[in-house]
């Protein structure tokens, strides 16, 4: 929970803050009409606050005292403003506010809600600035620091590279084209043959006023390009859409490999790494076991204790089965069924299963409900192909279910373990 300091007097500002608060359980507004209330607040509690929204115009501080305020106290500042003043934007806009929102429609106070977000997750967010202009470096980290990112700076292309080698988690790389040594684009061409674009995230720049050089930039891999000079506000902009577009894009890939219930890996994501499993395994020359599971009369639940207790179900089962094989391969492959791929021994295998099955009777998941039990097939052999080693441990899983559930079978011909 993030407390949220709003100094505004307007009452129909204040309402619409107030309703757009609401949809936010995480940011806890504390609202304050003037200047005088605003200061007697920060006296006392301003480490409480982890950001300030705050009106230009107020009853006791009609030019926007309140931005010193805020900032004497280090709190990133977002200002609302009734009227557009180009001056007064680049003015704030240098002094460290982080931004300066427009009372014009609900997009702008949208807008207001997206950069609180963003701060919350900017602090996680590493950014290298390769320039060598010492007035440019240091006027984009002035820009950049009120939004709480981890900056690095390098003077040239090769500092640039020798920073990136050693600090692999470096989210977004601000590049200028003309240094000396390694120019900023055979610097672009150079990671992108290493890195994706959801890897690392290249803006870059250049006062060259030609519009071929931006698009070289972005052909051979830069996400954005700026030209130089630029205002404040252009680089946050361009900064900030990068990386929601890079967020957007995990967020993606996430629910293209996972299953949003129990967050394993989905069929599709499953067959994938447990093919370059077997791959690895026959090039090692050592042999895997797969095992298919399906939950016991799964169907009964959702029946008897509605379909919310079905899914704490597959939800506590989920957890207790990564809890048991945290290292193992684990997918869901569709309803109540999952399969693993793992290093171990057939019946080493079917021993923890049947741990795992012990363990699972003791989960509660829905007043009232059944103990959850499961039936499992275990395969061990040479790892010829996937599909195959997958069909005869469904195969087995079938022998346990028409054997009574309820347990684990690691042979054909059923013998129980
Ligand atoms: P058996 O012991 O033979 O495996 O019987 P079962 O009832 O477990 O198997 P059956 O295949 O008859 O029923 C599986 C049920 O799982 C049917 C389907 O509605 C339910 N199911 C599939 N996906 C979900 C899900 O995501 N959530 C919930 N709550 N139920 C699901
Ligand atoms: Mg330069
Ligand atoms: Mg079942
Ligand atoms: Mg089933």
């Amino acid at each position: 929970m993030r407390n949220i300091l709003v100094v505004e007097d307007s009452p129909l500002v204040l309402k619409i803050l107030e309703h757009l608060f609401r949809q936010e359980p995480d940011l806890q507004p504390l609202f304050c009409a003037s200047l005088g209330e605003a200061q007697v607040l920060l006296e006392t509690s301003s480490a409480l606050f982890f950001a300030a929204i705050v009106d230009l115009n107020l009853p006791d501080a009609p030019h926007g005292e309140i931005v010193d305020l805020v900032m004497q106290y280090s709190l990133p500042c977002i200002v609302l403003s009734g009227s557009y003043d180009e001056h007064r934007r680049d003015e704030l806009l240098l002094k460290g506010v982080v931004d300066y929102v427009l009372k014009e429609s609900q997009h702008s106070y949208e807008y207001a809600f997206r950069l609180l977000h963003r701060l919350e997750s900017n602090s996680h967010v590493k950014i290298l600035v390769a320039e060598d202009s010492d007035a440019t470096r240091h006027f984009i980290r002035r820009v950049l620091t009120p939004h709480l990112y981890q900056i690095i700076d390098a003077c040239d292309g090769d500092e640039a590279l020798r920073i990136l080698r050693e600090q692999p988690d470096i989210d977004l790389f601000l590049v200028d084209h003309s240094m000396p040594g390694i120019s900023g684009f055979e610097l672009v061409k150079l990671l992108r043959q290493k890195m994706k674009r959801n890897e690392l995230i290249i803006l870059g720049l250049s006062a060259d006023a030609k519009g071929s050089l931006s698009a070289m930039f972005i052909k051979h891999g830069a996400d954005d390009f700026l030209r130089k000079p630029f205002c404040p506000e252009e680089l946050n902009c361009r900064v900030m859409s990068s990386l929601e577009r890079r967020d957007m894009l995990r967020a993606l890939k996430q629910a293209a490999l996972f299953d949003s219930l129990t967050s394993l890996y989905n069929r599709r994501a499953f067959y994938e790494q447990g093919v370059e499993l077997l791959r690895l395994a026959q090039k090692g020359g050592h042999e895997l076991s797969v095992a298919m599971i399906d939950l016991d009369h799964f169907k009964t639940i959702n029946d008897e204790h509605g379909h919310a207790s079905g899914d704490a179900a597959l939800v506590q089962f989920s957890r207790a089965l990564r809890q048991a094989f945290p290292d193992t391969l684990l997918g869901r492959l569709g309803g109540e069924e999952f399969a693993m791929v793992s290093r171990l021994e057939g019946t080493a295998l079917a021993v923890e299963l049947d741990q795992l099955r012990r363990h699972c009777a003791t989960l509660r998941y829905a007043n009232g409900a059944p103990a959850l039990s499961f039936s499992a097939g275990v395969y061990h052999g040479s790892p010829d192909d996937l599909e195959s080693m997958l069909h005869q441990a469904d195969m087995r899983l079938y022998q346990a279910k028409r054997g009574g559930r309820g347990c684990t079978l690691n042979t054909a011909t059923g013998r129980d373990t």
